[in-house]
């Protein structure tokens, strides 16, 4: 990228973006001092700027006695203004490993314009020498945001923002901005809430997706949306999620979900394109119901195969309690066999089990086949067909979860996702883009009994469960679609319901009655009625998509200023107290001690 724009009153070129081809050139540098070798009388510093790192030489034979004096003074990480030649480097020391080894600045001139007190965590470092702890990097955010890969992250980050705009722009789609200050949607997940001074007793919320908006501007007749737009969901502390975070919202209006995934796997292409790597042609598809029964999970790693099976009529009259009770409970007997993992130690597999016992299951069956026959502590109840059965060959190990699906489902999904890994089965290097879809509507809240939605309350059944909706209600599918790339949720979206009856029936089976409906959303219900063109969208977890792009291994390492696991920011303090005063004029009082 040409940086000749960037030159401004105070320098003439980037320290980073210096050439041969610039041999012989005066110019003026601003920049880092990123390191400085005092070698008695001849000082060499490293100049970093957001281009890079140029060498400097300060030598007594070419620049004044006080400045080279002031540059063997020169602290690390102060900003200086330098002035000198573009000389080529002797051919002993140029330095391949740099873009401008070639050459180096022979200073004539130095001012130091931004001192800098000794740095807190090491901002020059090799790209494998170990990082300070991430807490103490975080407290110093603007000193660690100063390495190089996570400029280089934020900058794709940018880039990634501008293909978005670009490929929505040219297919049609408005970037129309929401409030940030709204009303409750029901996301899943607690609001975030903004106390209104002047109107005590009264609540913003931060929005935790645009839905409603973007579905009132297809009633409006803007007909396609988009919004790179902030979300905020006060979920319970976990690893790698943020309470704020980044999606490319999307809403069209006269679609289907085809045409939904089709525009998605068009952006998805450009955004995979402007990181260098590729996406397929097509996406596969899976239904809901496949992915849960091949992979006991909506959101199956395909890079491996380690299929679920069910095993359930191998074992079906096996004098054995444990599947015998399962299957007379109506459960079933699933697993997955492991090629060559007759080989794991009985410790590995108890290892295995750990994680499927930390899933919900009881426990974990294991069987394996070695010299032509089956072993292991469940091999005597299992008929001499049993291996043929099970398609057992040697040196496979077959792990099974007994119960029903909604134990095994997860047990087995996180089985599967530690065997690959224990294998060595994941390609780290491979792509593997999924589509599932036609999510079941509604799923029990095993607490209460009642229904609750499995996407959100505004997605549409297919026309074809409809009728459904009053018989079984837990049959009904959904219009709806998630993206998953290697096992993670890139995003997730539905056509909408956009007829008010259906509206109205969907919140009556989700427990919501009429007052509560219309005090809740009864600005939707009325757009619904003001004429509503058939609509859906899609959300991308856009931090997620450039995580995956940068090959950062955590979401903090793609957001300029994020929070910790712990929902805190360490560098400004925040969330912190407020004075007394402050809460008293926002009509708040704290109970109890907090301190
Ligand atoms: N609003 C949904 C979400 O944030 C996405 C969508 O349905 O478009 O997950």
């Amino acid at each position: 990228m040409s940086t000749d724009h960037l030159a401004t009153t105070q320098r003439t070129h980037l320290c980073g973006a210096l050439r041969a081809t610039d041999i012989g050139k005066r110019v003026r540098l601003g920049g880092w001092v990123h390191r400085s070798r005092d070698l008695g009388g001849l000082t060499f510093v490293d100049l970093r700027d957001r281009a890079g790192i140029v060498q400097v030489s300060f030598d007594p034979q070419n620049c004044p006695a006080e400045v080279c004096a002031a540059a063997a003074a020169l602290g690390l990480e102060s900003v200086v203004l330098v002035e000198g030649e573009v000389v080529a480097r002797p051919d002993a020391m140029r330095n391949p490993d740099l873009p401008t080894g070639d050459i180096e600045v022979r200073a004539s001139s130095l001012s130091v314009v931004g001192p800098a007190t000794p740095p807190a965590i090491p901002v020059a470092r090799a790209r494998n020498e170990n990082l300070a702890a991430e807490e103490l990097r975080l407290r110093h955010r603007f000193l660690d945001l100063r390495r190089p890969e996570l400029q280089e992250n934020i900058v794709l980050r940018h880039r990634l923002m501008q293909v978005t705009r670009r490929y929505l722009s040219e297919h049609g789609f408005f970037e129309i901005e929401t409030p940030v200050l709204t009303k409750p949607t029901p996301e899943g997940a607690r609001d975030y809430l903004v106390p209104s001074r002047v109107h005590p007793g009264e609540f913003y919320a931060l929005p935790q997706s645009p839905q409603l908006y973007k579905q009132l501007l297809m009633i409006s007749g803007f007909d396609r949306y988009f919004q790179i737009a902030r979300c905020f969901r006060d979920e319970d502390l976990r690893q790698d999620r943020q309470p704020e975070f980044t999606q490319i919202d999307i809403e069209a209006s006269f679609v289907g979900a085809e045409d939904i995934m089709r525009l998605s796997a068009g952006l998805i292409g450009a955004l995979w394109r402007e990181a260098g790597s590729d996406v397929p042609s097509t996406i596969p598809r899976m239904t809901y119901a496949d992915a849960m029964e091949r992979f006991g999970s909506d959101r199956p790693d395909t890079r491996y195969d380690l299929e679920i099976v069910d095993a359930s009529d191998v074992f079906r009259g096996a004098d054995f309690a444990i599947t015998r009770a399962a299957l007379e409970a109506g459960g079933r007997v699933r697993g997955i066999r492991v090629p060559g993992g007759a080989a794991l130690s009985r410790k590995q597999v108890d290892e295995i089990e750990a994680e499927a016992k930390k899933a919900g299951a009881q426990g974990l069956l294991r069987v394996k086949m070695t010299n032509g026959a089956l072993e292991g502590p469940i091999a005597k109840f299992l008929s001499p067909d049993a291996a043929a059965r099970l398609g057992l060959s040697d040196g496979m190990l077959a792990l099974f979860v007994a119960g029903p699906d909604r134990v095994s489902n997860p047990a087995l999904d996180r089985v599967r996702q530690d065997v690959a890994r224990r294998m060595q089965l994941v390609d780290s290097g491979a792509s593997c883009f999924l589509w599932v879809t036609d999510f079941p509507m509604f799923d029990r809240d095993p607490a209460t009994g009642g229904l609750t939605s499995v996407h959100h309350p505004f997605t549409s059944p297919r026309p074809d469960d409809l009728a459904l909706l009053e018989s079984a209600p837990e049959r009904v599918r959904a219009q709806a679609y998630d993206l998953v790339f290697n096992g993670t949720e890139l995003g997730g979206g539905s056509i909408r319901i956009s007829d008010p009856r259906v509206q109205a029936r969907v919140f009556t089976l989700l427990g919501i009655d009429e007052a509560t409906a219309q005090a809740r959303f009864g600005f939707l219900l009325e757009g619904l009625r003001a004429g509503a063109p058939p609509h859906g969208g899609i959300a991308f977890g856009f931090d997620r998509i450039a995580m995956q792009l940068a090959n950062a291994s955590s979401l903090r390492d793609v957001i300029a200023f994020p929070k910790t696991t712990a929902a805190r920011a360490l560098f400004e303090g925040a969330p912190s107290t407020v004075p007394e005063a402050d809460l008293a004029d926002l009509h708040i009082s704290i109970n109890g001690d907090h301190s």
